[in-house]
């Protein structure tokens, strides 16, 4: 290569927004000399540097703009622990057709049972597959949508929560809402039914029991139930707090350690009930 056409390779990347392509072009080219590598061999090594920092990127930038409260992965997730959940089921939620599907996913069951972890895992794969996923709460939906409503720029508060391609709603039914909330979330449940977007939402609340969270409205509560569950998978987990488990277990080997004299009666005391 004569050395302005050298120059041109290195200003050319620069110019066309291939930077990581740039910055990998000397040790490549040393590279290619040393082993004898072929033109097109030369080019998928350039081309291979810069998707797949770019593709880092973007999945970086979904977990941001999906605003996760915290990280959980399904693999972390411990099947022995909650008998209650299906690993095949989750298995086939993880190849995200319920996306394409437009099905809402309706994590249900007490506290601690691992609705938001298996929830929030789901998103995370949306997010490492270019999906646009969004998490809320429930009373932060309602706190943002009756906030934009009072400021005249609901319609622009709106189309956030229905554009991204799934929308996780979190904790339905852990505070009641007054009538304006709940018609609030309707509509975002209206909308997002019509588009085919779905929603996957964590509730410790029976069906029976979602008229209280629509302000007590049984008609409207049916209809965004009607809408939720026309195309849904519902996950029932009846089992075990996951951290009154780890508690108890603790609780269990303190005792065992204790009987088995390696632990005063003061260590004891000191850490049965944290
Ligand atoms: P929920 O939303 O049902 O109240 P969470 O998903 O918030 O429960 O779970 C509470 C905590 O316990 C989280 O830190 C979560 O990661 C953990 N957890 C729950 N179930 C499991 C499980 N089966 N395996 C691993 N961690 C779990
Ligand atoms: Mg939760």
């Amino acid at each position: 290569m004569s050395l302005l056409l050298e120059e041109t390779a290195k200003t050319g990347l620069e110019a066309l927004g291939l930077r990581v392509a740039r910055e990998t072009l000397d040790t490549a080219c040393q590279m290619a000399a040393a082993q004898g590598w072929s033109y097109s061999h030369f080019l998928g090594y350039l081309l291979e540097a810069e998707m797949s920092q770019r593709s880092r990127r973007a999945v970086e930038l979904s977990l941001q703009l999906a605003k996760l409260p915290y990280l959980k992965l399904l693999k972390d997730f411990d099947y022995s622990a909650q008998p209650g959940v299906d690993p095949r089921l989750i298995e086939e939620l993880s190849t995200l057709r319920f996306i394409a599907e437009g099905r809402n996913l309706l994590f249900l069951g007490p506290p601690g049972v691992g609705k938001t972890h298996l929830a929030i895992g789901l998103a995370v794969l949306a997010c490492q597959q270019g999906q646009r996923a969004y998490f809320t709460s429930a009373m932060e939906l309602s706190r943002r949508l009756s906030g934009a409503l009072a400021q005249n720029r609901l319609r622009q508060e709106m189309m956030k929560l229905v554009s991204p391609k799934v929308l996780l709603i979190d904790e339905v039914g852990h505070v009641c809402l007054d009538a304006t909330s709940a018609s609030l979330l309707f509509q975002v449940i209206c909308l997002r039914y019509d588009k085919n977007q779905p929603i996957p939402l964590t509730s410790n609340k029976a069906f029976s029991d979602w008229g209280e969270v629509f302000a007590g409205d049984a008609v409207m509560a049916s209809a965004a139930l009607d809408r939720l569950l026309h195309r849904s998978t519902v996950l029932n987990i009846r089992g075990e707090s996951y951290r009154l488990r780890e508690k108890r277990q603790a609780g269990l080997s303190l005792g065992e350690l204790a009987l088995s004299g390696k632990m005063s009666g003061e260590m004891l005391r000191g850490k049965e009930v944290n």
